[in-house]
């Protein structure tokens, strides 16, 4: 088929504007050497996150392969967004006078201190890791929450980095990623103090979420003979109703009724569901308790909802040498998005005296409708 002299014409048109708009997108969207760097960067990233995966299928079982892979997928997906949206990566202009990187909410950039330019690949992936972070929790933005989870979210690519080191009997060392890897390894209610102590601008915020926890959950009657107060947590969230009782005859502890009311993980607070916190309590009184011994772990009801219950016995220090053996009952149920938590206490020689009392607490004890 020929062409016309129209058509051709009409061709020479669309080439002359082509090669218009090509010379206009080379002046206007030329990109920054910065931003090259940057891309470039994330493709090394990439790379060497891609060469990680097939390493994990190499050299691994399959069990170890895919839990590796999970971990790796959700990296690599991250950096395939960055990617992908052209999320503009670029080296310098980083706002904050004590950040390595942030994220420009206004472009949604995300820029890297010059100082990290040529830095271990596996350093900059953990960066990223954090800003995308932040960019993937668009609703926890400028809060406490957030950041917890950009530098719980960071350590899980550091983790992996240094296990696959230390697999390969090299290790890898990086004075910011590890001590951020510390800080995590302390548990969420130290790693929120030590942001907060980091960034004081978190604190004001905070406070804010405490007032949203529900306070009228349950009503129960304490004992009339104790005295009753309440608190909140200034570093966890909480809010919590106590009850001091009377002294033991040793004048070495008090008994005592206390419920904390504090939110789910997803809303800030530090477990999920009722097991992840008996788990972590008894784990907690196996590494720390003396003579702990568990009599009980077991599953109840109160006021018709699900709760677990612990029963346990450990020893306390009340002098140089001496010690008061305590005994603890716990139960902690979930209601809507709060996990409460019913503590009871006393010295273990002195609980059948207290133990009345304590049942006549829970047979009190009603969720509010
Ligand atoms: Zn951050």
């Amino acid at each position: 088929m020929y062409k016309t002299m129209e058509e051709k014409k009409w061709m020479r048109w669309v080439a002359c504007i082509v090669m218009m708009f090509a010379v206009f997108a080379t002046t206007v969207f030329a990109r920054d050497p910065e931003i090259d760097a940057g891309i470039a960067a994330l493709d090394e990233v990439r790379a060497f996150l891609g060469k990680q995966q097939d390493d994990a299928i190499k050299n691994e079982d399959w069990a170890k392969a895919r839990r590796a892979l999970q971990k790796w997928r959700m990296v690599v997906n991250l950096l395939g967004i960055l990617r992908e949206t052209e999320r503009k990566i670029v080296f310098g202009g980083v706002r904050s006078k004590t950040a390595l990187a942030e994220v420009h909410y206004d472009d949604g950039s995300i820029h890297l201190h010059k100082v990290l330019q040529g830095a271990d690949p596996r350093v900059i992936a953990q960066h990223l890791a954090h800003e995308a972070s932040h960019l993937a929790h668009l609703d926890k933005k400028g809060t406490l929450d957030g950041e917890v989870l950009a530098w719980q979210e960071e350590m899980e690519v550091w983790v992996q980095f240094i296990r696959i080191a230390l697999r390969n009997n090299k290790a890898i060392g990086n004075k910011w990623c590890d001590d951020v890897l510390n800080a995590v390894l302390n548990g969420e209610a130290k790693l929120r103090g030590h942001i907060r102590r980091l960034y004081p601008k978190f604190d004001k915020k905070d406070e804010d979420k405490i007032e949203k926890i529900p306070s009228h959950l349950y009503r129960a009657v304490f004992p009339s003979k104790y005295n009753v107060f309440f608190d909140e947590g200034k570093y966890d969230r909480y809010i919590g109703q106590h009850a001091i009782g009377p002294r033991n005859r040793a004048d070495s502890y008090s008994a005592g009724i206390s419920v904390t009311v504090a939110p789910q993980a997803v809303e800030g607070g530090q477990f999920d569901e009722p097991a992840d916190q008996v788990k972590f309590l008894v784990a907690n009184m196996q590494a720390n308790a003396s003579n702990f011994d568990l009599a009980k772990n077991d599953a109840i009801e109160l006021d018709g909802v699900p709760a677990l219950r612990l029963l346990f016995s450990y020893d306390i220090p009340v002098g140089t040498e001496l010690t008061t053996r305590l005994k603890e009952e716990i139960i902690v149920a979930k209601r809507e998005t709060s996990l409460l938590t019913i503590v009871f206490s006393a010295d273990e020689s002195e609980w059948k005296s207290c133990q009345s009392e304590f049942d006549a607490f829970l047979k009190s004890f009603r969720w509010e409708p």
